[in-house]
């Protein structure tokens, strides 16, 4: 097929839909699919729940010229309410497959997962099968694929510290290839390829698909795991609050905490619309209900300007903005 044809958004819908039937889906409400529980609909939407499905439909985009969005749950994404042109793929690939090794002291245990495999289902697993190294990963919403590109961390650990490789698929090349993780460059909440999704946004990246992750591992008893990870969801309980959110809304500075620095500025409990600045956590900012992503995109504003005014420091997002903002 000719790559170089224009944006065929009809006729790449009408190809999904002679291969995949009635899993394609047309103005799917993105609001179902994010954990702030807003966004507006994606024009076409697709579940791959194998390799070979996601590369398919990756390709079939890419030669139609029409976006492709990866979305793992939606755990740190603010979508519009206007939604998402193109294509978005679910990504539901949960194959693990555990490495026998011969010698674990000097070799310890790995293992491959599936980019769609849901970190704190995988993190309960392995405690149960006594192999310790996700035990952070216990309260983190969201898909191995989203911890890969985020390098999604908590209490001081972090996907950098427990990823040998990675799968990638370029459409552009056709080519699946694995990198070792110094690949992905890795800082706090920030890696090559989320560096490679904003400049793609702006119309000069390259696009990648993460297939599947290489984790090294270790062992301990699945009781001292466990009690690992029931001290770390309790930490979370006692400090986040519940609802619909994305986690933390900003980066924290160098030396200071975005939670502090919103706190001083006098915004906790602020609310704009249904979205509101936490009472309990305020870098957490919740759906009260009926909030619209046009709620979030304000009190985003409003946070960053207080508390640029008020400390002279940038706050800088921690999750992405998505989707078709028009001219806002
Ligand atoms: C209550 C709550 C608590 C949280 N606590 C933490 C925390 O402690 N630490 C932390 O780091 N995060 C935290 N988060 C944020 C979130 O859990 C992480 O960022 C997580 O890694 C997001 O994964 P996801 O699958 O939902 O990614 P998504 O939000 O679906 O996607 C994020 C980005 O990754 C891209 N992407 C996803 N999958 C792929 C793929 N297979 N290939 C290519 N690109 C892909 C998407 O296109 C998007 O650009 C929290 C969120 C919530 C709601």
């Amino acid at each position: 097929m000719n790559s170089h044809r224009s944006p065929d958004a009809r006729g790449l819908a009408d190809t999904l839909s002679a291969r995949f039937g009635q899993r394609l889906r047309r103005d799917e409400p993105l609001a179902e699919h994010t954990t702030l529980r807003v966004g507006g609909p994606a024009d076409l939407w697709l579940t791959a729940s194998t390799l070979d499905e996601l590369v398919e439909a990756t390709v079939l985009a890419w030669e139609y010229q029409v976006p492709v969005f990866l979305l793992g749950s939606g755990a740190n994404m603010l979508v519009s309410d206007r939604g998402i042109r193109g294509l978005v793929l679910q990504n539901r690939c949960q194959q693990v497959t555990f490495l026998r090794r011969e010698d674990e002291v000097s070799d310890p245990p790995h293992v491959i997962v599936e980019s769609g495999v849901i970190l704190p289902s995988l993190a309960h697993r392995l405690a149960h099968q006594g192999l310790s190294g996700l035990e952070w990963a216990v309260g983190v919403p969201g898909t191995i694929g989203g911890a890969v590109v985020n390098n999604a961390g908590a209490y001081g650990s972090s996907m950098a510290d427990c990823l040998v490789r990675a799968e990638l698929y370029s459409p552009a090349d056709r080519r699946r290839e694995w990198h070792l993780v110094n690949w992905f460059e890795y800082g706090y909440r920030s890696s090559r390829l989320k560096r490679l999704g904003t400049a793609r946004a702006r119309g000069n990246g390259k696009h990648f698909v993460v297939l599947q992750a290489e984790l090294a591992l270790s062992r301990k008893s699945p009781a001292e795991i466990e009690n690992q990870m029931a001290a770390y969801s309790a930490r979370r309980r006692a400090t986040q609050p519940p609802g619909a959110s994305v986690g933390s809304m900003f980066k924290n500075p160098p030396g200071d905490y975005a939670g502090r620095l919103i706190e001083e500025a006098g915004l906790k409990g602020t609310q704009i619309g249904g979205a509101q600045i936490s009472p309990v956590h305020a870098n957490f900012f919740v759906n009260c209900g009926e909030a619209k992503a046009a709620d979030f995109a304000k009190l985003i504003d409003l946070a960053r300007q207080t508390v640029k005014a008020r400390f002279d420091i940038e706050l800088e997002l921690e999750i992405e903005r998505i989707g078709d903002w028009g001219n806002g």
